[in-house]
C-alpha cells in the first residue's frame, strides 16, 4: 500500500501479541525493582531475564550495535541510553524502553517511573505525557491519516508548554523494529514537504512514543554515540506502546 507500509494479517497480529505481552511482563518486572541504589546494569539484566524465560529474545541487543539489553535513560536523557553501574537515587526518572522478538515479530514499548518521590513539574511532566501517548492512540481509526496521531500528541502537550521532541518519532513495526512509516509526534505544520501521510487502514501495527521535555524540544547525542539528551538538561519522558489499528478501534498490543 502507498508509503511502503506492510498490512499485517490477524496471524502476524497474534504473534506481535505474544511478543508484545512479554515486553510489558518484562516492563512489569524491572519498574517492580526501581528504588533508590539499584543500578542501571540490574534492571537490563531483569529486562533479559524476563524476557528469555518466556522464549523471547531481546530485540535491542546488538541491532545496529547496541551492546545491552534494554534502553535505560535517566533525567536529561531521552531515549537510546544504555545501562550502566550508575546508581538511581530518590527523586530520578527513569525510562525503561524494551523490545522482544516471538516468532520472528517485534514488540515495542516503554514508561517513565518514578524513583521514589520526585518533583511536583516532574510528576506532571511524566503524566501528561503519558496521555498524550493515549490521545495518539485514540487517533488510531480507519480512515484518520498518519498525521492525525501527531497531531492528537501535540494538542495535548503543547498546552503545558511542553517541548516535543522532533528528531525521534514513532514507527511501523512488524518483522523488524523499525519499518515505514515514521510517525512524527506533532502535526504536518512542521513536518517537511513531501512527507507521505497515508491513512490509517486495519492491518497496520504502529509502535507511538511521544518524547517530551520539560524545556526546549532540541536534543543531542553524547560522545557515546547512542544517548539523546535535552539540549537545555532539563528533564524528558517517554512513554510507548505497539498498537494495532483495527476495525474495532485501536488494539493496544503491549498491555494486557
Ligand atoms: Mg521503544
Ligand atoms: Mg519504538
Amino acid at each position: 500500500m502507498p508509503g511502503g507500509i506492510e498490512l499485517k494479517t490477524a496471524d502476524e497480529i497474534a504473534y506481535m501479541r505474544e511478543a508484545s505481552l512479554i515486553v510489558f511482563e518484562a516492563l512489569e518486572e524491572m519498574q517492580k525493582a526501581v528504588a533508590p541504589g539499584i543500578t542501571l546494569d540490574e534492571l537490563d539484566a531483569i529486562g533479559e531475564r524476563a524476557t528469555l524465560k518466556r522464549g523471547a529474545v531481546c530485540a535491542f541487543k546488538g541491532l545496529y550495535g547496541f551492546p545491552k539489553n534494554v534502553c535505560i535513560s535517566v533525567n536529561e536523557q531521552v531515549v537510546h541510553g544504555i545501562p550502566t553501574r550508575r546508581k538511581l537515587v530518590e527523586g530520578d526518572l527513569v525510562k525503561l524502553d524494551h523490545g522482544a522478538i516471538k516468532h520472528g515479530f517485534y514488540g515495542d514499548s516503554a514508561r517513565t517511573v518514578h524513583v521514589g518521590k520526585v518533583s511536583a513539574e516532574a510528576a506532571r511532566l511524566v503524566e501528561e505525557t503519558r496521555l498524550a501517548l493515549e490521545a495518539g492512540i485514540q487517533a488510531m481509526v480507519p480512515g484518520n491519516r498518519i498525521s492525525d496521531i501527531g497531531t492528537a500528541i501535540e494538542a495535548h502537550a503543547a498546552p503545558f508548554g511542553f517541548g516535543i521532541v522532533r528528531d525521534y518519532g514513532g514507527h511501523g513495526i512488524g518483522k523488524k523494529l523499525h519499518e515505514d512509516p515514521h510517525v512524527p509526534n506533532y502535526g504536518p505544520a512542521l513536518w517537511s514537504r513531501g512527507q507521505p501521510n497515508p491513512r490509517l487502514r486495519a492491518g497496520i501495527v504502529l509502535a507511538i512514543e511521544p518524547m517530551i521535555n520539560l524545556g526546549t524540544h532540541e536534543v543531542e547525542v553524547l560522545p557515546d554515540r547512542w544517548t539523546v539528551v535535552t539540549r537545555d538538561g532539563k528533564l524528558s519522558s517517554h512513554w510507548e506502546h505497539t498498537i494495532a489499528v483495527t476495525d474495532d478501534g485501536p488494539k493496544v498490543l503491549t498491555r494486557p
